[in-house]
């Protein structure tokens, strides 16, 4: 049978490779090994994107790579290039690496996103600092991490020592909700998209996605469509997380992810071909399943203490466990989620 390489092994790792097995591939996971799943930073000052000789083994080995993780160096993206293909391509992972390129290129395609400017010096976040806005790093953040909030008049020196150069500042966007689509584009260039989830974040954590999302009709097939363009443009193969603002003007593109998204893992509760599976398809140029949905659900993060009622939730009727393994239980760390289905309901 083939195989299929996945790089990081944390808990997205992870299900991509169950949908992997029950698809009937085999999978490699290369996951640096020291640093714990779901640390990013930590990932990469290991040396294992550095480890040619491991690489050169892992490419070697499969038919086509994958990523649950989209910071993997550039250097280690060329030499599995030259093994296998990698799928989605460069293209998409070069321009979300780096939340300038990102904006950049979801401002040239005329989305709609919070208005920003590069930060490179104290000197440039004291000219661009005009009201609410968010100073973020331009790489390696998630979860919220390398983010601050600033008002006009704070004090731009100070700000600039809390975050790691280079950053973007982002105007504040007063928006009314956060949705995102999770949408996926086969090798055949046929694209289908999930219902667009309403998430709600704690201390920049996706804490639940709910679908239905509760936002007005007309926004549903727009957040589906801009999606589209995006993936399309990319000439995308596989899975992509798109994060929107909800505003009185219109959607604001938030960020996009290149990869199966937390804000997705609804649809395994909700959809006969849930997103990693739709992925696996994806890379390994099987025709998409459909996205359709057929259950109301709501996804919740198990993060940090939140294990503390796992008892409970394994009574609970029509309610989904996924635990990831994580040995240790830290603040902020994502263990696992619930998909709570509620039957009956659905497209
Ligand atoms: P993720 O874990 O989703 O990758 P991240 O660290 O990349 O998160 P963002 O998605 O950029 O961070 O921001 C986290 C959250 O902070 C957003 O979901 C949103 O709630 C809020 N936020 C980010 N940017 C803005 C903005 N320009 N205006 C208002 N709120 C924002
Ligand atoms: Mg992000
Ligand atoms: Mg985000």
């Amino acid at each position: 049978g083939a195989w299929i390489g996945i790089l990081g092994g944390g808990q997205l790792g992870r299900m991509l490779s169950v949908a992997a097995s029950r698809l009937g591939y085999r999978c490699h996971v290369y996951e640096p090994g020291a640093a714990p799943a779901g640390d990013v930073a930590a990932r990469l000052t290991t040396a294992a994107y550095d480890d040619e000789a491991a690489i050169r083994a892992f490419a070697g080995s499969v038919d086509v790579v994958t990523y649950e993780f989209e910071n993997v160096p550039t250097s280690a993206l060329d030499l599995i290039e030259s093994l296998a293909p990698i799928r989605p391509g460069r293209r998409a992972l070069a321009v979300s690496q780096d939340r300038l390129t990102e904006k950049d290129f979801l401002s040239s395609l005329g989305l709609a996103v919070a208005p920003y400017a590069a930060i490179d010096s104290a000197a440039d976040l004291a000219a661009a600092l005009r009201g609410p806005s968010i100073l973020k790093t331009r790489r390696l953040g998630y979860d919220g991490k390398g983010q601050l909030r600033l008002a006009a008049g704070d004090d731009p020196a100070a700000a600039w020592a809390q975050v790691n150069a280079p950053a973007v500042l982002e105007g504040f966007v007063d928006f009314s909700a956060e949705i995102s689509v999770i949408v996926a584009r086969g090798a055949d260039g046929a694209v289908a998209a999930y219902d667009p989830g309403l998430n709600v974040h704690r201390d920049g954590i996706l804490r639940t996605t709910t679908v239905p999302a509760k936002v007005p009709g007309r926004l549903i097939p727009e957040a589906v469509l801009l999606a589209s363009r995006i993936v399309t443009a990319l000439d995308y193969v596989g899975v992509m997380g798109v994060e929107l603002f909800v505003t009185p003007q219109g959607l604001v593109v938030n960020e996009i992810a290149p990869r199966v998204h937390n804000s997705g893992h609804w649809t395994q509760g909700g959809c006969a071909v849930d997103q990693f599976e739709q992925h696996i398809r994806a890379v390994a140029g099987l025709p998409l399943g459909d996205g359709r949905r057929h259950a109301d659900v709501v996804m919740e993060n198990l993060i940090g203490d939140d294990m503390n009622r796992l008892p409970e939730l394994l009574q609970a009727p029509d309610t989904q466990i996924h635990l990831y393994g994580k040995a240790e239980v830290k603040p902020g760390r994502k263990m696992g989620h619930v998909n709570r289905i509620l039957r009956g309901q659905g497209a």
